[in-house]
């Protein structure tokens, strides 16, 4: 870097040259008013020797008095204008430095007012500017995570408001006596309380992921041993479906370093929406392998897949491809999210690939091996 730009990048550097600069001006205008000032003084001083000599008297101690008093004010004129100098120079340099400092307290009570749209600006490339950009940078974060602290309170509503409202659709009904009391009526209402029940699991689940609030039991588990408990939940409802599952987890997979109830909620998950996104006579397979030093398990379907639009998004939260056929299906958009977040805090990664619609999708979790 040269000098100019190391100058420019540097506060420290800003501050030495600023004091140089100040103690320079006083210096030159300390010099100059005193070489300007000393003819004056020195005049009136000869003059005031001319007088001593004529008198004859007390010459010797009224010159150096008169020289003395010539040397002092040469010095009081110098030094007060150039302490006059000094301060104008300090303050322009001054107020460069503290300006960006102003803005940027004004930015942060603006902030912690609740205005998160707050920005200040970056005039300079030294540590000043570097405080403006994390600044900026800051604010950036909190106004998105407001935004979808927002967008979260009204997903939140939304999806209760279809159960809720068909709940009290069927009371109303009940009581107006226009739906019979018999247990289907019943159920439906069983069926939408369950789907509540299941929301504030999943959105408990989902604050304790998003806050990185998840206690994980980790240790080694073999690849089969990872992979079975799930699948064998799962088979009777793919056979009920008519959905075929074929399972390719060779034995001498090496152990993974998982929390086993973790994985097995997230291959419950990609299961199961591989399931009900796959119609009868459709295939999904679950195949494991090694990869440099992680364990890849992918859950491989040939359904209805996922237009490369909405592949980006469905990790988001609430986040459904066919909003309609999710909610009637039970689907609450946020399995997906809680996954991803479950494979994260093992330090693993969990995607999705589709060809495209009616095409089938693919998702991938790849995982930290045992040491
Ligand atoms: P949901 O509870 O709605 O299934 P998820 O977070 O698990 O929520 O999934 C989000 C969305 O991703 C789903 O609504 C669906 O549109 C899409 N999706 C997930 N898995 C598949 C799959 N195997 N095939 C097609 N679409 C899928």
């Amino acid at each position: 870097m040269n000098p100019m730009a190391r100058l420019r990048s540097s506060l420290g550097w800003k501050l030495f040259f600023s004091y140089l600069l100040v103690v320079t001006v006083a210096v030159a205008v300390l010099t100059s008013t005193a070489n300007f000032h000393t003819s004056t003084a020195l005049n009136r001083h000869i003059d005031e020797m001319q007088e001593a000599l004529l008198h004859g008297a007390h010459a010797a101690e009224d010159l150096d008095a008169s020289l003395h008093a010539a040397l002092n004010e040469i010095i009081a004129v110098a030094a007060l204008v150039a302490i006059l100098a000094s301060v104008i120079v300090s303050v322009f340099t001054v107020r460069r430095i503290v300006t960006p400092l102003q803005s940027m307290i004004a930015g942060s009570q603006h902030i912690a007012g609740g205005d998160y749209h707050q920005r200040v600006p970056m005039e300079s490339r030294d540590e000043l500017g570097a405080l403006a950009l994390s600044f900026n940078q800051m604010a950036e974060a909190l106004e998105q995570t407001d935004q979808r602290r927002l967008e979260l309170i009204g997903n939140v509503a939304h999806e209760l408001r279809t159960p809720l409202s068909s709940i009290r659709g069927t009371m109303e009904a009940l009581v107006d006596g226009v739906l019979p009391p018999d247990s289907a009526t019943f159920l439906s209402v069983q069926h939408e309380v369950a789907r509540l029940q299941r929301l504030v699991h999943d959105l408990e689940e989902l604050s304790r992921a998003e806050a990185g609030q998840i206690l994980l039991h980790r240790r080694a588990v073999s690849g089969v041993d990872l992979i079975s408990p799930a699948v064998e939940r799962l088979r009777p409802q793919f056979e009920d479906k008519g959905v075929a599952l074929g399972v390719d987890v060779p034995p001498s997979l090496p152990a993974a370093w998982v929390d086993p109830g973790r994985i097995t909620q997230v291959l419950l998950n990609l299961l199961g929406n591989a399931l009900q996104y796959t119609p009868a006579g459709g295939q999904v397979s679950l195949r494991a392998w090694r990869e440099d030093n992680s364990l890849q398990i992918a859950v491989q379907d040939t359904g209805i897949g996922i237009e490369p639009e909405h592949l980006a998004h469905i990790f988001e939260r609430f986040y459904r491809v066919d909003k309609s056929r999710s909610r009637a299906g039970g689907g609450s958009g946020i399995g997906l999210t809680i996954s991803r977040r479950l494979i994260e805090a093992h330090g693993g990664r969990l995607w999705a690939a589709s060809p495209g619609a009616g095409r089938g999708s693919t998702f991938t979790v790849s995982l930290p091996l045992a040491a």
